[in-house]
């Protein structure tokens, strides 16, 4: 299993992620992408490619760090 993240220092609110793919990223308050949605899709990895500072971050869902 692979969760989806975002790493807030690096994103820079361009909306890109939310473009391609709105079910599970959306720009909050603060004007930064959040994630609605961790489950890992070719959309979202389409996305994570398309990040342009690498803010988008596909990880191994270790159950021993969600508890
Ligand atoms: S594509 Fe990357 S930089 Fe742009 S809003 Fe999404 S996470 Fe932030």
């Amino acid at each position: 299993m692979e969760k989806v993240e975002i790493d807030k220092n690096l994103c820079i609110g361009c909306g890109a992620c939310a473009a391609i793919c709105p079910k599970n990223f959306e720009i909050g308050d603060d004007g930064l992408a959040e994630v609605t949605n961790d489950k890992v899709t070719d959309e979202v990895k389409e996305a994570a490619e398309n990040c342009p500072t690498d803010a988008i971050k596909i990880k191994k869902a270790d159950k021993k760090e969600e508890l």
